[in-house]
Order: C-alpha cells, then sequence, then structure tokens
C-alpha cells in the first residue's frame, strides 16, 4: 500500500512505569510512523526527552527506558507528512515556556502552516524544527492567557487543519483534538492512571480500559485527579473515513465504531454493487482482509487465503540489481497455487493508487493458475490528495485522477473491475457526507486548503 500513515500519540499519566507503558503503546501503533520514534517525560518539573530515527522497539531499549524517569509521559511515532525526515523533527518536541517546559506529540497536519510560520518569524520567532507542530508550541508560548489551558484554547483558535495534540505540562497532559476531528485520539484509564491514544489497541496492550474519544474541539486534561474538560471551539465533527478504509488497525475502535466491522461492511456493500459470478474471494492481505470476509459473506462466494504475506519484509531489505519479474511484490506477496489454481478469482483490496501493483498481483495470480480475476476496492477511486497529514501521492500520480475505471482495469489486466461508490462507503460508515472527510475521493475538503497550498501540489503534478 503505497499510502504513508501519519503519526501516533500515546500518553499516560501519574503510573509508576510511565515510560515502559509509552513504549508498550507505541509498540501497537507503530503501523501509525515508521520513520521515528520518542518519549518525553516529566519528573520534579523538568522534561526528559528520548528520540530517534527508527522503529520503537529498534529506537528503545531497557538502558534508554531508564533515561526517562518520572510518572507522567508522552510518545509519539511519526511518518513525515510535513517538515523533512530528519531527526530534528522526531517529536515529542520539547520547549521551555514561561509556563514551565511543555512537550508536544501532534498526528495531522496543519493547512495554515506557512502563513503562521511566516507571521511568526517576522515577529522573531526562531524555530528548531521544520514541522508545523512547533507552531503550536510557540502560539502557546505567546498567549498571554491567564492559565496553560487557556493558552491552549488561544493558540489553537489561530491554526487550522487537522490535529490530535498531547501536550505534556507540569500540570499534566493535555489531550487535543480539533474541531473537525479528522484524527482519532481516545482516553482509556489503567489502573486507575488516565491514559490517551491514537487508537484503542494500545490499550488493549497495557491493559487499560477504554473510557470514550476525546471530542471534536474539546480539550481535556488528564491529572492525578482523573479527567477534565473544556471546550475550545465549537465542533464540525467530519472524521477522516480512509482512517477505517486503511489506515486504523481492525482491532481498534476509531470514531467510537469497531475498524474491522465497518471494513466488513464496506465488503457486503461493495458484494451488492458490483457481484461477480466466481468461485474464491481472495484478500489482498492485509488491507484487503476485512473487505473480503464482508464480500465473501455477503455473496456467498467462498473465502480463501489465496496471497500469503511475508511479515519480516523490513526496511533494511535491500532489492537486488538484477530484473527479477515482479520482485518488489514477491518479496512481500506470493500466491497460493492450491487455492487459485483454475478458478474464477474475487480479488479485494482496499484501494488502487499509482495501478502498478494491482497489475503485479493480477499476473502473480494468472501465473499461479487463476483462469478470471475479478477487481474489487472497498473504497472509492482515489483522485485527490490529502492535506490534513496522510502522505498521499500527489494528484498526478494517482491513477484515477486521470483515467476511468474501465481504463484502470485494463491497466490492471483486470477481467472486471468494480470501486464501492461514495454513497455506499458512506452508508456503511454510518455517516452523511457532510459529516464525514471523504476528499481523498470526491475532492470536497470539509476544512478550506489555502490556495498556496493547493498550489503546492500543483507544481508537484507538473514536474
Ligand atoms: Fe482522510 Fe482522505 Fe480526508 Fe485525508 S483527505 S483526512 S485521507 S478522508
Amino acid at each position: 500500500m503505497p499510502f504513508k500513515d501519519e503519526c501516533g500519540v500515546f500518553g499516560v499519566c501519574d503510573s509508576q512505569d510511565a515510560a515502559n507503558l509509552a513504549y508498550l503503546g507505541l509498540y501497537a501503533l507503530q503501523h501509525r510512523g515508521q520513520e521515528s520514534a520518542g518519549i518525553a517525560t516529566l519528573e520534579d518539573g523538568r522534561i526528559h526527552v528520548e528520540r530517534e530515527m527508527g522503529y520503537v522497539a529498534d529506537v528503545f531499549d531497557e538502558a534508554r527506558l531508564a533515561r526517562l524517569p518520572g510518572r507522567t509521559a508522552i510518545g509519539h511515532v511519526r511518518y513525515s507528512t510535513a517538515g523533512a525526515s530528519l531527526l530534528i523533527n522526531a517529536q515529542p518536541i520539547v520547549f521551555a515556556t514561561g509556563r514551565g517546559p511543555l512537550a508536544l506529540a501532534h498526528n495531522g497536519n496543519l493547512v495554515n502552516a506557512r502563513q503562521i510560520r511566516s507571521q511568526l518569524e517576522r515577529s522573531g520567532a526562531v524555530f528548531t524544527t521544520t514541522s508545523d507542530s512547533e507552531l503550536i508550541l510557540h502560539l502557546i508560548a505567546r498567549s498571554r492567557a491567564s492559565n496553560l489551558q487557556a493558552a491552549i484554547a488561544e493558540a489553537l483558535l489561530d491554526v487550522r487543519g487537522a490535529y490530535s495534540l498531547l501536550i505534556l505540562s507540569v500540570e499534566g497532559i493535555f489531550a487535543v483534538r480539533d474541531p473537525n476531528g479528522i484524527r482519532p485520539l481516545s482516553l482509556g484509564v489503567r489502573e486507575g492512571a488516565p491514559v490517551a491514544a491514537s487508537e484503542s489497541c494500545a490499550f488493549d496492550l497495557i491493559g487499560a480500559k477504554f473510557e470514550r474519544d476525546v471530542e471534536p474541539g474539546e480539550i481535556v486534561k488528564l491529572s492525578r485527579e482523573g479527567f477534565s474538560t473544556h471546550r475550545f471551539a465549537f465542533p464540525t465533527y467530519t472524521p477522516c473515513i480512509f482512517e477505517h478504509v486503511y489506515f486504523a488497525r481492525p482491532d481498534s475502535l476509531v470514531f467510537g465504531k469497531s475498524v474491522a466491522a465497518t471494513r466488513e461492511a464496506f465488503g457486503a456493500r461493495l458484494a451488492r454493487e458490483h457481484p461477480a459470478i466466481a468461485d474464491v474471494v481472495v484478500p489482498v492481505p492485509d488491507s484487503g482482509m476485512y473487505a473480503a470476509l464482508g464480500y465473501a459473506r455477503e455473496s456467498g462466494i467462498p473465502f480463501a487465503l489465496g496471497l500469503v504475506r511475508n511479515h519480516y519484509v523490513g526496511r533494511t531489505f535491500i532489492e537486488p540489481k538484477q530484473a527479477i519479474r515482479h520482485f518488489g511484490v514477491k518479496v512481500k506477496l506470493n500466491p497460493v497455487r492450491e487455492v487459485v489454481e483454475g478458478k474464477r478469482v474475487v480479488l479485494v483490496d482496499d484501494s488502487i493508487v499509482r495501478g502498478t501493483t494491482s497489475r503485479k498481483i493480477v499476473r502473480m495470480l494468472r501465473d499461479a493458475g487463476a483462469r478470471e480475476v475479478h477487481v474489487r476496492i472497498s473504497s472509492p477511486p482515489t483522485m485527490a490528495s490529502c492535506h490534513y497529514g496522510i502522505d498521499t501521492p500527489t494528484r498526478r500520480e494517482l491513477i484515477a485522477a486521470t483515467q476511468s475505471v474501465s481504463e484502470i482495469r485494463d491497466f490492471v489486466e483486470a477481467d472486471s473491475l468494480g470501486y464501492l461508490s461514495s454513497e455506499g462507503m458512506l452508508e456503511a460508515f454510518g455517516r452523511p457526507q457532510q459529516a464525514t472527510c471523504t476528499a481523498c475521493f470526491t475532492g470536497i475538503y470539509p476544512v478550506e486548503v489555502p490556495e498556496e497550498e493547493r498550489e503546492k501540489e500543483h507544481a508537484l503534478d507538473a514536474r
């Protein structure tokens, strides 16, 4: 899947094992960002931080976790969507302010970051990172509000876009979600200690109980006393539907819904919209798994694992120079000849981006003896870029931005191709268009994207 996940955040307040719990929480959220990992803890009014490029398990060992004392911690895993992929941009970002030290972990992307940055630079601000997340700390530091919570609220009035934040302070952790609630952020409790995480799968790993989501436009303070809440903006809730299509883990509750159940519902609806006369339903693992289950259940066609995924392909894997046909995909996926030979196969995946991977998989199934391959996609054609924190390719790279469904079918060499409709996706998700972000499928952006940001995309398209 060529989409890159955005970021994941985790926080725990007033717990003896704060750094260890943050490590485990980040481990569960690794799918949300694989470039860098970091943890900040608070002890006696001082913030300690450890950050590094790499996977959570590679960045942290016992010695490093021991350098993170204190009963309160926040953590972050990152894939860069704004700001270069550099260690200086790894989070949490730590900042000394008149209100004491702060550390920030941000999931999302601000659409007016460039304007705010140049305003702040004109008034003398000096930045230590190139990421948009640092802007929020600058705005908080400059606020003259009477207390930290009010300063956070004031700072956020200036920023637009997607942000699920954890801010570590001497008062506790502030968990914040933008008024559109584009990215997820949930609250839980572990042995009386309040916790927060991008997805509930992090709670499962540490034995915490899910409580609720941070509401759009809400600041929740996590402290020794538990949760206290403050509303800083009127909510206009438009959560990112792609979290349910692809990004989030299927065992998570995201936006109050089971991701696995939503994906199955997408698949069932897809079967009704695009039936196929076939012998077997095969998912592209792992992304098409639950949609394929839904498709099989609804259509009555047997489900079978006709492709096997190698889960141990790390970043250190070196592709040999010599040209081996379909090499890149074959490293990750291999067909099970016994399942597909002589069969009419329905191949289910969550999306098609450039089309090249889908074509390789179709060819792979035919090479393994599949008689027909009917491709079914559990979301509508992806035709626009995301400006809210997902690293989508530019429009020019998205095959559906320039080609019709029949042209894509020919390109991927399928016998037939069917995408889930926008209406079908929203119905299965259980929210109307105006209350959901579907921009990468529809081009309808719920938070206005400034012209210069769109121009940036067009400039990339024109390259
Ligand atoms: Fe999610 Fe797509 Fe909206 Fe980005 S544009 S927030 S990926 S639905």
